[in-house]
């Protein structure tokens, strides 16, 4: 019996979401005194693999080859259903990214196994039983989810983890790709960069701006703040649909849910279709003029005033600090 974790990488990288994912795994593997398996898919170098030891898995399994250089759903689903089989995996834990979320429920199905997709906590694990906990309403609520079947696969919010160091010393091992033809019919040609900015489902930090600041010319300072910072930019619903910015950068019921360290709202007023999306951030920092905008209730620091004075304080003092 083992437990597998999937560790997604971005162009032979591990992010940090995966080895969030290690980290909730190895826990539950020690708590079931068992050893963790994780399984990586793509070109990744060997020395990258072996860092996995450092949070504790016991074992790398890694398929390469020219036609898993790039995600594709089915054919994963397939390797890592086949490699939870091998290692006789009761638990498959994967990060709950954009991949992660395609592929847990087509796992799930090839391993007939209950899915909790969303996890945010570790599972409570009584008899053979987890209860889990887990987002639910686009993270206006929590849900405790009670996974009975024998195998089990869980997601893990990106975020909603820490990262542990638990060094053991890996052992690598290829993997024979298990992946039918048929599994090929969806492949990614090509992939084009919109742009070098933190990607925002992954952020750690977020500037997010709302209709307070008035028009898209006025974005430069909310730029100027995240690039300082190392942050994503967001923006609210009417913001993108006025097209001030770009619909990626829509968060909410709506838009893309994320749970930073830190989420600075300016000028937003906290509408429940927004918080919706961003109420699992470890840290809101609201900066609103009206000192009875919603997104106060949430907040854990707020700064009532006009934006267009606080940015531009808050960006000097951040430049002041970093020389
Ligand atoms: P406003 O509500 O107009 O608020 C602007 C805020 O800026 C105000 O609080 C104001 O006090 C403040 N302000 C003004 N000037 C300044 C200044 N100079 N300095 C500082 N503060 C200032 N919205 C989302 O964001 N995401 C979603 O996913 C989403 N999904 C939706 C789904 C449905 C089905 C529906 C019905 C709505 C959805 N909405 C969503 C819209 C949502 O209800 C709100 O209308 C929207 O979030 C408001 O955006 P806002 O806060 O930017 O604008």
């Amino acid at each position: 019996m083992s437990v597998l974790v999937y560790v997604e990488n971005a162009e032979g990288k591990f992010k940090k979401s995966t080895f969030e994912a290690v980290s909730y795994a190895k826990e539950v593997a020690d708590k079931l005194n068992t050893n963790l398996v994780a399984i990586s898919i793509g070109n990744v170098a060997d020395a990258t693999l072996a860092d996995l030891g450092k949070y504790g898995a016991n074992k790398v399994l890694f398929v390469s080859n020219e036609k898993l250089k790039t995600f594709v759903n089915q054919a994963y689903a397939s390797i890592i259903a086949s490699a939870a089989k091998t290692e006789d995996a009761k638990v498959v834990v994967l990060s709950a990214s954009f991949s992660g979320k395609g592929l847990a429920p087509r796992i799930a199905v090839k391993l007939e196994a209950g899915l909790v997709d969303g996890a945010v906590e570790l599972p409570e694990m009584t008899d053979g039983k987890f209860n889990v906990k887990k987002n639910a309403f686009s993270g206006k609520a929590f849900a405790h989810v009670e996974l009975t079947s024998d195998r089990k696969i869980i997601s893990l919010v990106p975020n909603s983890y820490k990262v542990v160091e638990k060094p053991v010393t890996a052992e690598i091992t290829a993997f024979e790709s298990t992946a039918a033809e048929s599994d090929f019919q969806v492949m990614v040609r090509e992939i084009v960069r919109a742009s070098d900015k933190v990607s925002l489902p992954d952020a750690e930090l977020v500037v997010s701006a709302g209709r307070g600041l008035k028009g898209p010319e006025n974005w430069g300072m909310i730029e100027e703040l995240a690039n300082l910072l190392g942050a994503a930019t967001a923006c609210s619903k009417p913001v993108s649909d006025a097209g001030w910015r770009p619909h990626e950068e829509h968060v909410g019921q709506t838009g893309i849910a994320v749970s930073p360290n830190l989420y600075i709202a300016i000028g937003i007023s906290g509408a429940i279709q927004h918080l919706a999306g961003v109420s699992s951030s470890k840290v809101i920092v609201v900066i609103n003029k009206d000192a009875e905008a919603p997104f106060f209730k949430v907040a854990d620091y707020g700064i009532v005033g006009d934006a267009f004075e606080v940015v531009p304080k808050l960006i000097e003092a951040i430049r002041k600090f970093k020389e």
